[in-house]
């Protein structure tokens, strides 16, 4: 198609040049008469004129529109024509003010300054709607039947040397939400970043060319190539899924806020993405404003280099881009490839002494100095026993390990339809020695991406089906003809169902009995594991903590993986923030999804207590309320957390029967655990905090022995297949 374009430009092209010696001879002969007629039509753009096509849509799986593109004008000033005569000047500089708000100072100046004065193609203004230009339009075309007055007429048809060139605005219309997964245009067919970078060709139509010129007796005569609109992409995306997922992160960041933070609620039975959100808040609309992240005076402070760093940050999307090492919530993917290779059993069990001893280096348990004992496989992922799993690895081997991380695909791209997909860092049989491969068991020591680990959860717990992870399921050309379909592609099999099955039971055991407790949601069979890993170099006190989680049990309907990465936190190390933000999603989702509620016996949805902040940990606030999970108020409104409340939370009076706040203040995430209650007690002055070391959420340990990941010196994104270097300075908008 482009080629024939080309050819057929070249052509006109050569006609042109034909014509236009034609003219010039015409011209040396008969003058006057012609210069204007030529001037006519050059200032129409008779000669050549593209026809801009359209952009298609992108819509969520239910249809509703999440980008469009609308035809809107530029205001083309001819400014030469307009100063032709001294009568034209004052009606249009009245009309562009009137009708199109113009700047009165800005057109004068466009047609004094010398610069500018002689130019016949200024741009006034961009994105005038189309009413706007039939308003013009209107005021300018007298009809012969008038009832105008003679002066307003002859006013009105002295408004001259206005034109209008045709294009195309893109618009977002749910703003900010998806925002890292839609992406932006930087103009009509630049995009670098989300769907609207991934899928840039498909959006992207083929402009038509307007072509006129004329004919022996000097008539116009033209030719149309009409515009080729491009095609739409339906995506996997829910909105109300999205709004549901970024309601619960708003209002974290809001009460503590984190370094990076990143949510993927995926279809196991699929690899369709549900929801996406990388953390980041900014309007697609206007895609370089800021202000949700930096004060004006931050943006101003920052040099060019900075101000596109800055933006680039802001863009790229956590959840496909960033490798991290991802901890405990390794260890179901580890345990099942280990019973698929039968390394180990269903009936083993393995003793915890607390550490391991690899060689003369010592590794510790997250129960060091203390220790988990004698441990089934079902309590090593209910307890996240790293002794346990280092056992496990070394019964496995170097070469058997990495070939199970081959399997789940960590380490590899997921070839998601998302740009700037990074990879991650794995060992080798070269680099892997025994320490490297005990701390692979508990997810140190290697690096990988979100859509990596999840992908590769879905796989463990939905029967063993590795699913490629998508987001677009269909393509449309712009009548709305479905041109392709996505159907669900299955890579391969993983692990077989019935170790599917058994690891599904050990991940619902973490959420009854075990250190994914605050992520239970009522009246719904969960499953789930944390993640608490300690950050390069270790000994920081930073964290990356994260919970990954499934429901229902028997037919999981979705995933959801949620990462805090450095929360604003005294303690960094702790799950519960990330279980909170899952527990929150999900009892609305599920609903929202209308997954029956398999543990709710008149298949009522019950309601689930939510955290209500995270107060408790903010840096620079005193501490409260984090550990009871619900704060909790009294009929004055005034927080009162030792007091008692029914069922709905509604304030009874102050606690009397201490023995009665186990049953009435049952927190959501402590319900049938048939533990004691571990951590977020309330202590003595009344301020409440997690104590970390003490709670069964703390999974993770400081541990100097752990080795870090191999340095990632590799680009990120080589080798990708839709890339993008990230922005220039001149597509940031920047000098
Ligand atoms: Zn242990």
């Amino acid at each position: 198609m482009r080629k024939k374009l080309v050819i057929l430009f070249g052509m006109v092209l050569l006609a042109l040049v034909g014509l236009i010696l034609k003219i010039t001879v015409i011209n040396a002969t008969e003058g006057e008469q012609y210069s204007k007629q030529v001037l006519m039509q050059t200032q129409q753009q008779y000669t050549s004129r593209e026809i801009p096509s359209k952009r298609g849509d992108i819509y969520d799986r239910n249809g509703n529109i999440l980008a469009s593109s609308s035809k809107v004008y530029n205001v083309i000033l001819d400014c030469k024509v307009i100063n032709s005569e001294e009568k034209y000047v004052e009606p249009t500089v009245r009309a562009l003010v009137d009708i199109f708000g113009a700047d009165e100072e800005e057109v004068r100046t466009l047609l004094s300054d010398e610069k500018t004065k002689d130019s016949q193609y200024q741009i006034l203004m961009k994105g005038v709607s189309v009413d706007d230009k039939k308003a013009f339009d209107d005021y300018t075309t007298v009809e012969e039947d008038s009832d105008l007055s003679e002066e307003e007429q002859a006013d009105r048809q002295n408004v001259q040397g206005v034109w209008f060139e045709e294009t195309y605005e893109r618009n977002y219309p749910f703003k900010s939400l998806a925002c890292d997964t839609i992406g932006f245009t930087f103009d009509a067919d630049t995009a670098d970043w989300g769907l609207e970078g991934y899928y840039n060709s498909t959006l992207t139509g083929t402009d038509g060319r307007q072509y006129g010129y004329f004919n022996d007796s000097s008539d116009v005569e033209q030719t149309i190539i009409e515009a080729t609109d491009g095609q739409s992409i339906v995506s996997t995306l829910d909105v109300g899924a999205q709004s549901i997922v970024e309601k619960y992160v708003n209002a974290f960041q809001e009460a503590m806020g984190a370094e990076n933070l990143g949510v993927i609620v995926e279809d196991p039975s699929t690899g369709e993405i549900i929801a996406m959100d990388g953390g980041d808040r900014y309007d697609l609309n206007e895609p370089r404003d800021m202000s949700s992240i930096y004060t004006d005076a931050q943006v101003e402070a920052m040099s060019d280099e900075e101000e596109v760093e800055a933006l680039n940050s802001m863009w790229r999307n956590y959840c496909v881009t960033d490798a991290y090492e991802p901890g405990s919530v390794v260890k179901p993917i580890v345990m099942a490839a280990a019973l698929e290779k039968g390394a180990i059993s269903e009936d083993d069990t393995f003793t915890c002494d607390g550490y391991q001893m690899i060689g003369d280096t010592q590794i510790k348990c997250s129960a060091y100095p203390g220790a988990h004992g004698n441990q089934t496989l079902q309590e090593v992922i209910a307890n996240s026993c790293n002794d346990a799993m280092m056992q496990i690895a070394e019964r496995m081997g170097t070469e058997e390990f990495l070939e199970t991380q081959t399997l789940f695909n960590l380490g590899s791209r997921t070839g998601i339809d998302l740009p700037n997909e990074g990879t991650g860092i794995m060992h080798t049989a070269d680099t892997m020695g025994p320490t490297e491969l005990a701390c692979s068991a508990f997810g140190q020591g290697f690096t990988c991406t979100m859509i990596q680990e999840i992908n590769a959860i879905c796989s463990v717990i939905n029967g063993g089906y590795y699913y490629q992870p998508h987001l677009v399921s269909r393509i449309e050309d712009s009548n709305g003809t479905v041109v392709r379909e996505m159907e669900p592609t299955l890579l391969k099999q993983t692990v077989s169902s019935s170790i599917s099955e058994d690891i599904r039971s050990y991940m619902q055991s973490s959420v009854e009995s075990g250190t994914s407790h605050y992520s239970k949601v009522n009246g719904y069979s969960s499953g789930g594991k944390t993640g608490t890993a300690e950050k390069f170099p270790r000994g920081n006190g930073k964290y990356l903590v994260s919970f990954v989680g499934f429901a229902p049990v028997d037919d999981p309907a979705v995933v959801i993986y949620v990462v805090v990465d450095e929360p604003n936190a005294d303690r960094q190390d702790n799950s519960a923030y990330p279980q909170y933000i899952a527990q929150g999603i999900l009892s609305e989702l599920l609903p929202y999804l209308d997954v029956a509620p398999d543990e709710a016996a008149d298949g009522e949805v019950p309601q689930t207590e939510l955290w209500e902040g995270f107060n408790g940990h903010l840096k620079d606030n005193e501490l409260t309320g984090l550990g009871s999970i619900v704060i909790r108020y009294d009929e004055n409104g005034i927080e009162d957390p030792e007091g008692e409340y029914d069922k709905d939370g509604n304030y009874i009076g102050p606690v009397t029967d201490t023995d009665s706040e186990d049953e009435e203040e049952n927190t959501a995430g402590e319900e049938d655990t048939g533990e004691e209650e571990q951590g977020g007690d309330e202590d003595s002055d009344g301020t409440s905090q997690v104590d970390v070391s003490d709670d069964s959420t703390a999974d993770g340990i400081s541990d100097e022995n752990v080795p870090g990941p191999l340095e990632d010196d590799s680009d990120p994104i080589e080798g990708n297949n839709a890339e993008s270097d990230g922005v220039t300075n001149e597509e940031a908008g920047l000098e």
